[in-house]
């Protein structure tokens, strides 16, 4: 599903990323860990080229990534971060159907979409929907972006410490509702955290990195049982 050959980053002379090789398979839950610093955000924001790559090659769904324009490739790919970057002047309701709209999806399956969405991230739909993201605490706005990552259905969800501002409880609810997705649907799900419990509880495969390089690649069991 996703193949990175040899693929490295420089920021102004700053290698960030050094000859990565990684293949990812559809459905598969690919954790990755490291030291801030150590090239993860890098790594994931490659795939949906936020983050333009140097040298080798990426494919998604066997083509190479140079090959797709960026916005094709950020409507299949839903994307959270933990500084979530909602619209300011669009409600929660707009800014959740970005893609949808995007794709011009009809507006009844838009605005049930949304329903649904607001509801499976605990944010009742008459009191959240006509929201403006100041009117949101931090947590709020971070499940916010998460329904807006997963509105269109993509085949490929890129998240980056999604959870990081939620409090404990609300973390745990979100992070059993994100494996209830995996595997429900079968997503191929590329997600950073600096949680080792939440990569325990998540990954199918964890992907250790440090300074620009995979240290480490295995399932949770494999890599804390070889430490
Ligand atoms: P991580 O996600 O593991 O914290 P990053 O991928 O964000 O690591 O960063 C890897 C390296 O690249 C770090 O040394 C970081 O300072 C550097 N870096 C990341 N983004 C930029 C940027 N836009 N400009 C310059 N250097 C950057
Ligand atoms: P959290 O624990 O999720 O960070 P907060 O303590 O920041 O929540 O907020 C508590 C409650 O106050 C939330 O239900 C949130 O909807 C509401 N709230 C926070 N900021 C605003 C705001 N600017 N306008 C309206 N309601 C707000």
């Amino acid at each position: 599903m996703i193949e990175f050959d040899n693929v490295s980053k420089v920021y102004g002379g700053h290698p960030a990323v050094t000859d990565l090789n990684l293949s990812i398979g559809q459905g598969e839950f690919v954790v990755l860990i490291g030291p801030s610093g150590s090239g993860k955000s890098t790594t994931l924001r490659m795939i949906n080229r936020l983050v333009e790559h140097d040298r080798g090659r990426i494919r998604f769904a066997g083509r190479e990534i140079r090959d797709f324009k960026p916005e094709d490739l950020r409507r299949r790919m839903g994307y959270a971060i933990q500084s979530v970057g909602l619209f300011p002047h669009w409600t929660v309701e707009k800014n959740i159907a970005t893609v949808p709209r995007l794709l011009a999806w009809p507006k009844d399956k838009i605005r049930a979409r949304v329903h649904e969405l607001l509801e499976l991230l605990q944010l009742p739909h008459a009191e959240f929907a006509k929201r403006y993201p100041h009117e949101l605490s931090g947590g709020q706005q971070q499940r916010v972006g998460v329904a807006r990552a997963l509105a269109a259905d993509p085949e490929i969800l890129l998240m980056d410490e999604p959870f990081g501002a939620l409090d404990p409880v609300t973390r745990i609810v979100m992070q059993r509702e994100l494996k209830r997705i995996h595997a429900l649907a079968g997503k191929t799900i590329v997600m950073v955290t600096h949680d080792i419990d939440e990569a325990l509880f998540l990954a199918s495969r964890v992907v250790l990195l440090k300074d620009g390089q995979i240290v480490q690649d295995g399932t949770p069991l494999e890599l804390f049982s070889h430490p």
